[in-house]
Formats: structure tokens, sequence, C-alpha cells
């Protein structure tokens, strides 16, 4: 196969050459024949061809125009539907066929690894799982609990909707060229669906109160709430914005669109 050799910053190409890396995420993804898998951003076919040897057919989506020829003239790529665009745009709802969940794969450019975890939130109703690998930074964050200073926007934001859980951390050597970072791999599996009234508001009321997280949290929120709103929920309004729970900004935000 011809392989694009231009290495492009830009789309944070950094293209996983450890075998047992490889085969260590295989096991973990656990792909079964008829699955519908997505994978995001498959660069030189380092995940999509041992996938392609266990499952009938895969959507890859892929921004940079070379790789995505390349991948299109493998002699595996009778089994590809190549979508080549930016995954920021891909609308997931048009491979949501006879109410299959679609189960996403990808190794994320490190840019784009939490605008694309966002975009993902808007279809996590579709989803069986996702397996990512992003900066452990990012992994971390996403983890993260409350009264840690990693706890954020990000960890409310994704598990008010999924569970998750950190699978294994990948150094910068396993890649070409070699991240300046460690990354991890991680595993999320949406169990609770928000409506949209309900997603918009918790989207706006963290974004508010994490632009503020020094202030307390009646302060961050004083345009969207009384004091004794928090009062009536149980939340302490003098606690800062990293010591509420998932739970008090679900509380928060349903309590604006109730
Ligand atoms: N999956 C391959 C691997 O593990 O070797 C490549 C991983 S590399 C970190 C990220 C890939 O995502 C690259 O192929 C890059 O071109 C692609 N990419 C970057 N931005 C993208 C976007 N907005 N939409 C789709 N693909 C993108």
């Amino acid at each position: 196969m011809p392989i694009s050799r231009k290495i492009r910053k830009r789309f944070g190409q950094n293209f996983l050459v450890d075998k047992n890396i490889i085969r260590k995420i295989l096991l973990s993804i656990n792909p079964q024949k008829t699955d519908c898998f997505v994978e995001i951003g498959p660069g030189r076919g380092a995940l999509t061809f041992p996938m392609l040897s266990h499952i009938d057919a895969l959507d890859v989506i892929e921004i940079d125009k070379d790789l995505a020829e390349n991948l299109s003239i493998h002699e595996q790529s009778s089994k590809l539907h190549i979508h080549c665009m930016d995954a920021l745009k891909f609308d997931f709802k048009t491979l949501y066929k006879n109410g299959q969940k679609l189960r996403l794969v990808g190794n994320l450019p490190y840019n784009l690894s939490t605008p694309m975890l966002f975009h993902f939130l808007d279809y996590s109703g579709i989803v069986e799982d996702l397996h990512i690998m992003l900066q452990k930074e990012v992994a971390d964050r996403m983890c993260s609990q409350p009264n840690r200073k990693t706890f954020g926007r990000l960890s409310v934001a994704i598990q008010a909707r999924c569970q998750i859980k950190k699978l294994f951390d990948v150094k910068p050597n396993s890649f070409y060229p070699k991240p300046k970072v460690v990354s991890t791999m991680i595993r999320l599996i949406p169990d609770r669906i928000l409506k949209d009234d309900l997603a918009n508001q918790l989207n706006c009321v963290l974004k508010l109160a994490f632009s503020k997280r020094r202030k307390k949290i009646s302060n961050a929120l004083k345009t969207l709430f009384e004091l004794n709103d928090f009062e009536k929920l149980g939340i302490d309004p003098v606690k800062r914005p990293e010591n509420l729970t998932v739970d008090d900004y679900i509380n928060l935000s349903r309590s604006i669109t109730d």
C-alpha cells in the first residue's frame, strides 16, 4: 500500500507503531462480527486493518485526503466505508440503522480530543461504547472526582452521561512521531440519556460555574439562581464549583428546565 509519508502536525498525526499496544487495544475493544463500528482518524490503518479481520464492515472518518485515498486502495478496502471529512462535523445519526447502536473507536488527535468528546456526547443515546486514546492529562480530567483541582466541566459533562474506565497508559515511544506526552486508553459506556433541553441547560450551568471556579457557587451562578434555590436542592451555596457533585449539577440544571 502506498503510504503517504507526509506527517501533518495540524491534524495531530502520531501513528501507533507498537504491535503489543495495538493487540492490547483490540483485546479491550473485543470486536464482534456484526458490531457497527466507527473509527475516528484511522490514519495509516494501525487499528483499522487488525479490526477488519474480526468484523464485516467498518466506517472510518479521516480528514486527511491523502490518508483517506491510501485507505481506499488497500486490499481490504471493500470492507471500509470511508468518510473523508472533519469528524467534528460528522452526523453519527446517519449510521444508526435498525436500532443497532454504534461502537466508536479512535486514537484521537491531541489538539482535538476535548471538542471531539463534546461532539460525541451529543450522540450518546445511539452509542453503545467508545474506546478512545487521548492524552493522559485529559483522561485524568474526565475521571476526576469532586474536591480535586482536575474536576471540571469535562468531568461533569462526561460522568453525567457515561460510565468511564481508564484501561491503560501508552508511552510516547509507541507512536511515530513520538508525542511529548503520555496517552491513556479509556472506555466510555453511555448510561444516562439527557433530554436536549436538560443537556443544553447543563452545558450553560457548567460553562458559567467553571469559568469562575474560585468563586462561591452562588456567586458564579448568580445570573441563573437565587440563594434559596441552592438551599432547596440541598447544595451549600458557599461551596466552590469544584466541590459540587455531578448530581448537584444535574439537579440545578433540571430545576431550570422543569
Ligand atoms: N488511528 C491512527 C493510529 O492510531 O495510528 C492515527 C491516529 S492519529 C493520532 C489521529 C488521526 O486523526 C490522523 O489520521 C489525523 O489525520 C486524523 N484527524 C485529525 N483531525 C481529524 C478530524 N477533525 N476529523 C477526522 N480525522 C481527523
